[in-house]
């Protein structure tokens, strides 16, 4: 059962809610995590690309760029036994319709200190010259989400977390003695669980929960968005590639599965909405977009038509409205003035936690 009194209820069982009741708990707060669903780390943490950024994708915000870099290495040596850097990742630069040129492209992997060589012949033979100007080898991995989880679970358990399934934070309001209550659900029971502080870890449901509580809510941007799994064809079996810069795609190995991801920046997402907008568009189960990303990467790598579609996960992707303008990846650490001692996360990628664990360490654990 749950306790009825913590220091910090953490609402959310992805990556960031077990990364941050793991600090918390560490810190010798007593700490306990709220996941909805039956399972820890089944929505957003594991419905992506497993990519580890290494800042080359963010040629258009350094500041994003510069912090992966940093993050980068750090992140590699905590989850090293889930990360997958054994094959080789090429970046290549379209010739036509690129926000960039390769020769921009080299500067700016220079400027954040990110390791470029040329592509090997093996690869960049196999990638149509009229459609890519230059093709790079870059040092950047994926992860499984599986070996995350269990890592992220072992931490927060060890740390002296209780974490729990199947519990729905359904609001959060004023509790006894200034402190906040979160009121739960478990299938027909309900309870509530009361602390000093509130982490709402809850990605795309952010808003639902602030809504529910009454409270201001964060201006957000909604994708729907599908993932396609793939077996690659066998010229892309130990390769990764990612066409920049611009309007382009991308298909990494993606452990889980033992086979490759496909994206899209133009057919990956069906549908963007703004949280404030009137009328959100309706989320049924959209027809698969595979067709169109396998055409398209068809132009660049010829092999692609040979790309067998297995499944696609399907996800809501929640950004920054900042992050329209640069396609920078910002994150989100928000305390709520209508519920003091609430904080609202948002880490727009895996490897962003540390700057969010930074910023809630200095809110939480120093006052
Ligand atoms: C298509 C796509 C591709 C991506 N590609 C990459 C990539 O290649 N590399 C990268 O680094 N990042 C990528 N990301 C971003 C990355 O997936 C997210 O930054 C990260 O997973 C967010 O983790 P989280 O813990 O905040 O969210 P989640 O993993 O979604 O966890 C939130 C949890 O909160 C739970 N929850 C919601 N409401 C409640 C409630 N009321 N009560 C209790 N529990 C609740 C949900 O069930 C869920 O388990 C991608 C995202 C998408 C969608």
């Amino acid at each position: 059962m749950l306790p009825r009194d913590c220091d910090v209820v953490v609402i959310g069982g992805g990556f960031y809610g077990m990364r941050i009741a793991a600090m918390t708990a560490a810190a010798g707060r007593s700490t306990t995590l709220l996941e909805r669903t039956p399972r820890f780390f089944g929505r957003a943490s594991m419905n992506n690309q497993a990519r580890v950024h290494g800042g080359y994708h963010y040629p258009r915000s350094v500041l994003t760029a510069t912090r992966a870099r940093r993050n980068y290495a750090r992140f590699r040596r905590e989850f090293a036994a889930a990360i997958d850097d054994s094959f080789q990742h090429v970046y290549a630069i379209a010739r036509h319709q690129s926000k960039l040129g390769a020769r921009e492209f080299a500067e700016f992997c220079r400027r954040i200190d990110a390791p470029l060589s040329p592509a090997l012949r093996a690869i960049a033979d196999k990638l149509d010259p009229n459609s890519i100007e230059s093709a790079f080898l870059v040092e950047e991995g994926v992860f499984n989400a599986h070996h995350l989880a269990q890592q992220s679970l072992e931490s927060a358990d060890a740390a002296g977390a209780h974490c729990a399934v199947g519990f729905e934070a359904v609001a959060v309001e004023p509790g006894s003695h200034r402190r906040l209550r979160v009121q739960w659900r478990l299938d027909a029971n309900r309870g509530y669980i009361e602390a000093d502080w509130v982490v709402n870890a809850t990605y795309a449901s952010l808003n639902e929960l602030l809504a529910r509580s009454e409270l201001a809510q964060v201006p957000l941007i909604h994708e729907h968005t599908e993932v396609a799994v793939v077996v690659p064809p066998p010229a892309l079996r130990g390769y990764g590639v990612t066409v920049m810069d611009g309007p382009f795609w991308s298909s990494l190995p993606f452990p889980v599965f033992g086979a490759h991801s496909l994206t899209h920046v133009r057919y990956t997402p069906h549908a963007r909405w703004r949280s404030d907008d009137a009328t959100p568009p309706m989320l049924e189960t959209h027809s698969s977009h595979f067709p169109l990303m396998q055409r398209d990467a068809e132009r660049f790598l010829p092999a692609m038509r040979d790309a067998v579609h297995l499944l696609s996960l399907w996800e809501t992707k929640t950004l920054l409205p900042r992050s329209a303008g640069d396609d920078g990846r910002p994150i989100l650490v928000q305390q709520h003035d209508d519920a003091k001692g609430l904080v609202s996360v948002l880490g727009a990628k895996i490897d962003s936690t540390y700057d969010v664990e930074d910023e809630l360490r200095d809110l939480i654990l120093t006052t």
